[in-house]
């Protein structure tokens, strides 16, 4: 298939990757993915800008427009014919001999941005009956809100998840909870939305803020504050939110059924406005 490379969309085949790549080397770099539904990119624009205000909080200046950005990634998709599938692109700081600091800005060495599509259905059966999850100690640095490739925090808590049978690990610091290791979480209470505030220690979710507003839009309460690993296992409803999961009910976790142990109504309702939003986003 083709991919993007730089400025230029290529075939896979011919791209190599240098060994002293800072994103290989450093994990010294950003990235995004954006969901395709029909062929249709999803909050496009959304993920671009966030892509661009992580490469600021690093310090990297990705020298191409979000609007070429989006239409490369768009080409890209109709080139490939993606029907339902994703786009994963990133931003390094280029290749440069292997030393810690930025690459000196006389050195040509530039940011490289590559990207690339997948095909991946929708999560309908796990949509409608829910999954596990486990909880697991966050021991990531201090600014989660960078969409960051170093992801080995995150890597070994869903390993953890999976050796245990479950679908996300939840993750808290010293016993609040801020997010999945590749997703945004919430409980239910009362009626009322809860989730961690969109500060350092979490990714405020693309999905998070589309909820958000669908919360605001629907008359249901959307609360932005920390809880505890108690209060989610007291929840009514539990459920996580990213890209490619949408809105997925969490109906079991550390083994313990959430509520009635089943996807529950707030959760089924904020599913169905969802995806209400990806038909009016995405339609023809
Ligand atoms: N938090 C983390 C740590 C993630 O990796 C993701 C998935 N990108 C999310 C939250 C959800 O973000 P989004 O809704 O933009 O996919």
């Amino acid at each position: 298939g083709k991919i993007i490379f730089g400025d230029q969309i290529l075939d896979r085949s011919v791209v190599h990757i240098d060994l002293e790549d800072r994103g290989y080397q450093f994990g010294d770099g950003v990235y995004e993915v954006i969901r395709v539904y029909g062929g249709k990119l999803f909050t496009a624009k959304e993920h671009i800008e966030r892509l661009f205000q992580s490469a600021k909080k690093i310090k990297m200046d990705i020298s191409m427009t979000p609007e070429r950005i989006e239409d490369l990634v768009a080409e890209l998709v109709k080139e490939n014919g993606v029907g339902f599938g994703s786009v994963y692109m990133q931003v390094t700081r280029g290749t440069a001999p292997r030393t810690h600091m930025f690459p000196k800005p006389d050195s040509q060495t530039t940011a490289v941005l590559t990207a690339y599509t997948n095909e991946v259905p929708r999560p309908e059966r796990q949509l409608e009956s829910g999954v596990d999850a486990i909880t697991a100690e966050d021991i990531r640095w201090l600014r989660c809100d960078i969409k960051s490739l170093n992801l080995l925090p995150n890597v070994l808590a869903k390993q953890e998840a999976t050796e245990a049978g479950c679908f996300e690990a939840i993750l808290h610091r010293s016993g609040i909870v801020t997010e999945g290791s590749s997703s945004n979480a919430y409980l239910v209470r009362n009626g009322e939305v809860i989730t961690h505030p969109a500060d350092n220690f979490i990714l405020n979710g693309i999905t998070r803020q589309v909820l958000a507003k669908l919360c605001q839009e629907n008359g249901i309460p959307f609360v932005e504050k920390a809880f505890g690993v108690v209060d989610l296992l007291q929840a009514d409803e539990v459920f996580i939110t990213s890209t490619t999961s949408e809105v997925m009910p969490i109906v079991k976790v550390d083994d313990k059924p959430i509520g009635a142990g089943k996807p529950g109504g707030v959760t089924r309702k904020l599913q169905t406005l969802f995806e209400a939003k990806i038909n009016e986003e995405t339609k023809v």
